[in-house]
C-alpha cells in the first residue's frame, strides 16, 4: 500500500533517501518512505519540497514511487531528508476527485451515463462519457451533485477482499486483484479507487459545469468545484464586467445588442464593397494609358477591386505603396508571373501569383523606385512590341 493511502493527512515526514538517478538534466529519487502522490488514475501527481527543493513530478513505476527534482540539487543517497506535500494542491485535487465519483454516480445511476475517462488539469477538470449529454441533462446532474453536497455526505474510504468487495455495488470492474481500496460516498458511490478524496461532501462547496461539448460519440463534460468554482465565477463577473463596459448595456440586453452590431458590421460591409466596386470603375474610366503604373495609398482589398476592373477592359495595372507593398494585373495582356520572374534576378522580391497576377513585396525600401521603373519600362516595352 502506498503511503498517502496508509495516512492520507501525514503532508509532513522525515525519511532517508533511497536511490539517486541523474537522468537527462533531472534527478529522480526514491525515498525509503513517501506521502507524496504519484501521478495516476487522471489525476495529477502531488506538488512540495524535499528538503526545501521542489518536486516537478511524482509518478509510480514498477512499484516504486520517483521524485523528480532539478538536477544537482545536492541530495544524495541515504541523505535524511524532510518533506513537505503541499497541502493546497493535495486539497485541491482531492476536491476535484471526489466531485467527479458523485458526478459519475449521478450521471450513471440517474441518466444510464457511463464515464469514462477522467482527466483534471490545472483550471478546470474533464470527463467523458460514452453517451451524449444534453445541457438539460448535465443541468439537472449539476442540481444533485450540489444537493449531495449541501446533504455534506460523508467519504469512508476502506479495504476488502475480492469477495466483499463483490458484494458491494461497485460502480465499475475492479482493477486490482487483492487487497482492494473502497472509496464510499455516502450511499451513493461505491467505487474500488487509489486517488485522494476528501473526508465529507462540504469540502466541495460549490459545484459547477461550465461547459459541454460532443465528444467521440459522447461528451466531454468540463467542471470546476471548491475555490476552483468561486475562482471561476469572479473571473465570469470581471468578463461580464468588461463586455458592459463595452457595449454600454446591462447583462439582460447583451444577446440583443451583440446580434444587433453583427448585423450593422454586414450592412456596412455591403456598403463599403459597393463602394469601392464603383470607386474602382470610376478610376479605370478616368485613365487614359493602357498601362499605369502608380503609387497608392488604398487597402490591398481595394488594390484587388481596381485590379480587376482594370483587366476587364484589357489594360495593365501595376499599383504599389510605400510599405514595399506590389501588385502587377496583366490579364491576357501579357504573364504577371514571367515578368516579375525577370525582375527577381536583380531585386528581392517576395510575392506569388499567376499568369494574370502578381502581388508581394519589394524587401528592401530602397530598391522599391528602381524596381518600379524597370517594370515600367519592361511593361512599355511590351506595349511597343505588341504595336509592331
Ligand atoms: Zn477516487
Amino acid at each position: 500500500m502506498l503511503g498517502y493511502q496508509k495516512d492520507q493527512k501525514k503532508l509532513s515526514f522525515s525519511t532517508r533517501i533511497k536511490s539517486v538517478i541523474e537522468k537527462e538534466g533531472k534527478v529522480l529519487l526514491s525515498l525509503e518512505e513517501t506521502y507524496f502522490y504519484p501521478e495516476g488514475g487522471g489525476q495529477p501527481a502531488d506538488e512540495g519540497t524535499i528538503n526545501g527543493k521542489p518536486v516537478h513530478h511524482v509518478f509510480l513505476e514498477e512499484g516504486e514511487v520517483y521524485h523528480q527534482l532539478d538536477a544537482f540539487s545536492g541530495l544524495t543517497i541515504h541523505m535524511p531528508v524532510t518533506c513537505e506535500v503541499s497541502r493546497k494542491t493535495r486539497e485541491d485535487h482531492s476536491v476535484q476527485h471526489t466531485a467527479q465519483h458523485v458526478l459519475t454516480a449521478v450521471l450513471k445511476d440517474e441518466f444510464s451515463v457511463d464515464t469514462v475517462s477522467f482527466h483534471l488539469g490545472k483550471v478546470h477538470a474533464t470527463i467523458d462519457t460514452a453517451e451524449e449529454v444534453s445541457l438539460d441533462v448535465a443541468r439537472q446532474a449539476e442540481d444533485m451533485v450540489n444537493g449531495y453536497i449541501g446533504e455534506d455526505l460523508k467519504v469512508s474510504i476502506y479495504h476488502k477482499d475480492p469477495r466483499g468487495a463483490k458484494a458491494l455495488p461497485l460502480r465499475k470492474s475492479l482493477s486490482v486483484e487483492k487487497d482492494i481500496r473502497i472509496v464510499q460516498v455516502g450511499d451513493v458511490d461505491y467505487c474500488g479507487c487509489g486517488g485522494t478524496h476528501v473526508n465529507s461532501l462540504k469540502d466541495l462547496q460549490l459545484f459547477k459545469i461550465m461547459q459541454v461539448e460532443k465528444y467521440k460519440g459522447g461528451s466531454r463534460l468540463y467542471y470546476v468545484a471548491g475555490h476552483r468554482a468561486l475562482r471561476y465565477l469572479r473571473e465570469m463577473e470581471d468578463t461580464i464586467s468588461l463586455l458592459k463596459k463595452e457595449l454600454l448595456v446591462n447583462v439582460d440586453e447583451m444577446p440583443f445588442r451583440v446580434r444587433q452590431l453583427k448585423e450593422d458590421k454586414e450592412t456596412l460591409h455591403k456598403e463599403k464593397e459597393a463602394l469601392s466596386a464603383s470607386y474602382a470603375k470610376t478610376l479605370v474610366e478616368h485613365c487614359k494609358e493602357t498601362i499605369q503604373v502608380v503609387k497608392v495609398a488604398f487597402e490591398d482589398d481595394f488594390i484587388q477591386v481596381l485590379g480587376q476592373e482594370m483587366m476587364k477592359v484589357g489594360k495593365i495595372g501595376a499599383y504599389y505603396r510605400e510599405d514595399g507593398r506590389l501588385f502587377l494585373f496583366t490579364g491576357q495582356q501579357a504573364s504577371a508571373k514571367a515578368l516579375l520572374q525577370d525582375l527577381k534576378m536583380d531585386f528581392r522580391f517576395r510575392g506569388g501569383g499567376g499568369d494574370t497576377m502578381v502581388q508581394g513585396y519589394v524587401e528592401v525600401l530602397e530598391e522599391l523606385i528602381p524596381f518600379v521603373s524597370r517594370l515600367y519600362e519592361r511593361l512599355l516595352r511590351l506595349e511597343v512590341s505588341a504595336r509592331l
